[in-house]
């Protein structure tokens, strides 16, 4: 019977938990899970599954290379993104629109003007900082307003709000509005 050959990830658990409490090097992760690119290995069995997985970040009694596996029970694991549901949620009420600057999908980049502009979920109070996936701590961010690169005048909210129900709106409606608008501005100048 072939049996099934277990993952880098799978050896590097077992050793781990094999060893709780003493110090593991980065030779003796690399011999066990047979490969060089172990580290993203144990990101994931931190993050992932919330081992407590310490380096010498976390403890100084720790050099550069070492490990130590603390517990053998988990710290819960916070999910890093939100749902695809949610993402809909909170496109859909912001109006597929920048809360910043008023950039929508299809834009372009304000920096990088052969790019389109992409549209983020953001954390208002980020997660760091205990902020949670409440539909009132979501806000829809441009790429680069996200990033905070944009540094363009922010709309008024009455602004957005008109922004957002444009762009919802059928194409034809919205060239009545430009046609509109750019009749009545033109008038005063
Ligand atoms: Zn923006």
């Amino acid at each position: 019977m072939i049996m099934p050959r277990k993952s880098a990830r799978q050896k590097i658990r077992e050793f781990l938990e094999a060893n709780v409490g003493k110090v593991i090097t980065t030779r003796q992760i690399r011999e066990i899970a047979g490969i060089s690119e172990y580290a993203r290995r144990i990101r994931e069995l931190r993050n992932d599954e919330g081992m407590q997985i310490k380096t010498h970040i976390d403890r100084a009694d720790l050099k550069p290379g070492e490990y130590i596996l603390e517990s053998l029970n988990r710290t819960p694991v916070i999910s890093q993104n939100i749902s695809p549901a949610l993402r809909n949620q909170i496109l859909e009420r912001n109006g597929n629109t920048c809360q910043l600057c008023g950039a929508g999908p299809g834009d372009p980049d304000p920096f990088t003007p052969s790019r389109k502009v992409r549209l983020h979920i953001d954390h208002i109070t980020p997660r760091s900082q205990g902020g949670t996936d409440n539909p009132d701590n979501l806000r829809v961010l441009c790429s680069a307003c996200n990033q905070g690169r944009s540094n363009i005048q922010q709309p008024s909210e009455s602004a957005l709000n008109l922004i957002a129900r444009i762009r919802r709106a059928p194409r034809s409606v919205k060239r009545e509005i430009y046609d509109m608008l750019k009749g009545s501005f033109q008038e005063r100048d």
